[in-house]
């Protein structure tokens, strides 16, 4: 049975107000499971307004009583954390595993999030000159607004809502329009776990409302994730309106596989990272990088192995990856395949062969002999289809890398440490695991790419979402006492001495 939900402005459940609903389906079973309303600049306004009064309030709350509330949050997300897998689940597709283990992610980022009062220390200098002392305050940017992708429905949100919070901001959340339904339970538990009304809201919608969001005088920071064009779109107006945006993008990942490594090993992590979630992760690896054609051959056998025997069904039938989000984007992961066969890589695996009586399901492709100039390289597919890139040694590799347009993440499969570390170094990409194949790095540590898969200097989470969402102030001081006597005006600048 679909449900209609509403925006969370202040509080409260509010209906949009351009009448207009967007239709939510589940991708294995094409039934609808919601709608949401698609709201208009009106709403982002209203939103606004709300968030800025809540802000009065909320940026003097002691930081270690807005942890609290934090605490209280990642409690009632534990306690609903089958609700909320299992929404992702439908919505999205992935299976309830993956679903559970990405609020788990979410939940990293939120626990780091409640050590801010020690992050937000600042700096302090004592005698910085003769009688002045200098100091740093990191203080809150004001309204906050996060635009998220489908992919991952609870964590890229809780990315950004627990830093931007416990940092002392107000937020307007716009969660994807193709799987809102767990995003759109966070309110209600961070309402019960104490947050005052307008402090976080969520506003539900498409372009229209992400481009009030961008225009909003009111609003001081945007944080993106998404595709890369519109991550390009988003950067340029947000900015053009004087906000601060970061803005992640699309992803080309590479895993560079050396004669040395282990390839039962490497297979199988090569098979998880690739197939996993139907290949829809911005740090799923989509290309390999052979290195000689014996790794090449060795790894075309064992993936195809891979391949043939995942399972691939609906969420509640056990299945190792689920349907693509919807059938127009499997459309458009068919029709990259057909020009692969057509350019003249070997399709060794055709995933397209298997038949489902509905939803949006692919089952896994391999391509091997794949060559730098055809669309499946070219393109992020986003979808189960990897690529095998042959290359004759490991600088041709390097070389692939820094060419791709993308910059996420990168991985090399080695048992040699020289190697491994001139990787770290020159690999042209944000992340790069060695023998790891989706690096994605722990909460504190900060996540994001180069390239087009990134706009704007600042990473997520870690101490790079500290600074996105804080501002900083220096102060210098000196106290009146200390000018008695002092009535000859300098007109240079102040030297310490
Ligand atoms: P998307 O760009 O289509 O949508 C992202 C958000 O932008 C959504 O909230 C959507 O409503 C909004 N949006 C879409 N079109 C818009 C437009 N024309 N104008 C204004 N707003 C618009 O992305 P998606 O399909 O939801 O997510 C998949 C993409 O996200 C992939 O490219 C993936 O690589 C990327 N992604 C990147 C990272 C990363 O860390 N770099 C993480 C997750 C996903």
């Amino acid at each position: 049975m679909s449900v209609s939900r509403q925006n969370f402005i202040g509080g409260a459940g509010r209906d949009g107000s351009s009448g207009r609903m967007i239709k939510v389906f589940n991708p294995a079973t094409e039934d609808e499971t919601c709608r949401v309303p698609d709201s208009s600049w009106q709403d982002v306004n209203t939103t606004v307004k709300v968030a800025e009064q809540a802000l009065v309030d909320w940026r003097d709350v002691p930081p270690i009583s807005r942890c609290r509330i934090l605490m209280r949050f990642r409690e009632l997300l534990e306690k609903n954390r089958s609700e909320i897998s299992g929404w992702i689940s439908k919505e999205h597709g992935k299976t309830r595993e993956d679903a559970s283990a990405e609020l788990s992610r979410a939940i990293d980022v939120l626990e780091f999030s409640c050590g801010i009062p020690q992050l937000l220390k600042g700096e302090h200098s004592h005698h910085a000159a003769r009688d002045i002392d200098c100091w740093s305050m990191m203080l809150p940017v004001g309204v906050c607004a996060g635009i998220t992708p489908f992919n991952f429905p609870a964590m890229v949100p809780l990315w950004m809502v627990s830093i931007a919070l416990a940092c002392g901001n107000t937020f307007i959340l716009k969660p994807s329009e193709k799987d809102p339904s767990a995003p759109a339970i966070f309110p209600e538990l961070l309402k019960e776990a104490g947050l005052p009304d307008g402090v976080f809201n969520v506003v539900h919608g498409s372009a229209e409302s992400v481009n009030a969001i961008l225009d909003h005088p009111g609003i001081g920071a945007v944080s993106f994730v998404g595709s890369t064009p519109v991550a390009k779109h988003v950067y340029e107006r947000g900015s053009a309106a004087g906000k601060r945006v970061q803005a992640l993008g699309g992803a080309k990942n590479h895993a560079v596989v050396l004669p040395d490594a282990d390839m039962d090993m490497v297979a199988d992590q090569l098979a998880g990272a690739a197939y996993g979630s139907a290949g829809e992760r911005c740090m799923a690896i989509s290309v390999v990088v052979a290195v000689g054609d014996e790794v090449g051959d060795q790894l075309a056998e064992r993936l195809s192995e891979h391949a043939r025997s995942l399972k691939v069904g609906a969420f509640d039938t056990q299945p190792d990856l689920g349907p693509l989000i919807t059938m127009e984007h499997r459309e458009k992961v068919l029709g990259l395949v057909d020009s692969g066969v057509k350019e003249g890589a070997r399709l060794l695996v055709d995933g397209r062969e298997a038949s489902f009586e509905r939803g949006s399901f692919l089952a896994p492709c391999l391509f091997d002999y794949v060559e730098q100039d055809m669309a499946i390289y070219q393109q992020e597919i986003f979808g189960p289809v990897l690529c095998i890139v042959r290359v004759s040694n490991y600088q041709q590799a390097l070389d692939l890398i820094a060419s791709n347009q993308y910059g996420n993440g990168s991985a090399i499969f080695t048992g040699s440490g020289k190697l491994a570390r001139h990787f770290c170094e020159h690999a042209d990409t944000g992340m790069v695991g060695v023998n790891v194949p989706i690096p994605v790095p722990v909460a504190w540590h900060c996540f994001g790419g180069i390239k087009q898969s990134l706009f704007g200097p600042l990473h997520m989470h870690g101490p790079d979402g500290v600074r996105f969402f804080t501002r900083m102030r220096t102060v210098t001081a000196r106290w009146p006492e200390n000018l008695i006597g002092q009535r000859d005006a300098n007109l240079n600048i102040p030297e310490v001495k």
